[in-house]
């Protein structure tokens, strides 16, 4: 299993969390013909390291969402306990992008939190 992204969102990604640090940012990824396409960024007026602050968003229904995105501003990459939990609510995909937001400092989780391959569309 894989997880299919396109490259100018990855790109876009990358910048949001460069952008948010030291400050975590976070958001929806919605999905098109299997590729995620698309981040709707959430509100997020209590960002801090380390919160987990997707638990308190209200999400609208919407069926193209297929997964999330956060950044860690530390280099770890893998989801806290906080995530996992979270991620096995949502269910989905989700990436994290850790310090120094590098596309090498990216992963892909399932909502059981093993980690899963990336394969960016040009
Ligand atoms: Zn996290």
């Amino acid at each position: 299993m894989k997880v299919r992204i396109r490259r100018e969102l990855l790109e876009y990604l990358l910048e949001l969390a460069k952008n948010a640090y030291p400050n975590e940012f976070a958001g929806f990824l919605r999905e098109r013909n299997g590729i995620f396409e698309e981040v709707l960024i959430a509100p997020n007026p209590h960002a801090g390291p380390s919160s987990v602050f997707f638990d308190t968003w209200m999400l609208p229904y919407d069926e193209t969402i297929k997964g999330t995105v956060h950044s860690h501003p530390s280099p770890a990459p893998w989801p806290s306990e906080g995530d996992l939990e979270f991620f096995s609510k949502f269910g989905g995909v989700h990436l994290i992008i850790a310090w120094p937001f590098t596309e090498d400092d990216v992963r892909a989780y399932t909502s059981d939190g093993w980690e899963i391959g990336i394969e960016v569309i040009d």
